[in-house]
């Protein structure tokens, strides 16, 4: 498909980085197709990392997630999944590549200012866990 879906996760909205992020996802192509701030409970952020529950860093990461409020976003533009990948960088800053999101905005491999989906599949997912059909123009 055309779409991908993002979070701002809690640390960039906590620095107010929500403008500047924003404003690179549009700069780069992206039309933004659904959004919201809201916050996960550490329920719902366990159910969204799901896939991550037996690694070391689950529990972590779902404190993390559910520390603060996020932004979620599904976002459109060809080849959309890939293309938002290469926009954010890697998951690590210090490997993350001069011009992306993570690079400017993420503050360690945890906190890492940005989710971006890794497949359509998931993309779908993801935007049908935050986004009902009538939030999405
Ligand atoms: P995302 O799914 O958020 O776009 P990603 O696909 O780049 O990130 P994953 O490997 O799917 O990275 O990990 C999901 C998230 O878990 C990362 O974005 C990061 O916040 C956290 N994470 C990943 N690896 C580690 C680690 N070694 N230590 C702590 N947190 C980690």
């Amino acid at each position: 498909t055309n779409q991908t879906f993002t979070m701002i996760k809690p640390d960039a909205v906590q620095d107010n980085h929500i403008g500047a992020i924003t404003q690179m996802i549009e700069a780069g192509g992206f039309r933004i197709v659904a959004l919201k701030k809201t916050k996960l409970t550490s329920e719902r952020a366990g159910q969204f990392y799901e896939v991550h529950k037996e690694r070391p860093f689950y529990e972590g990461l779902v404190n993390y997630m559910s520390s603060g409020p996020i932004v979620a976003m599904i976002l459109e533009k060809e080849n959309a999944v890939a293309d938002f990948r290469k926009l954010i960088g890697a998951t690590n800053p210090a490997q993350a590549e001069e011009g992306t999101i993570r690079k400017k905005f993420a503050k360690s491999v945890e906190a890492n200012a940005v989710h971006g989906s890794d497949s359509d599949e998931n993309a779908q997912i993801e935007g049908d866990f935050f986004f009902a059909a009538d939030e999405r123009f």
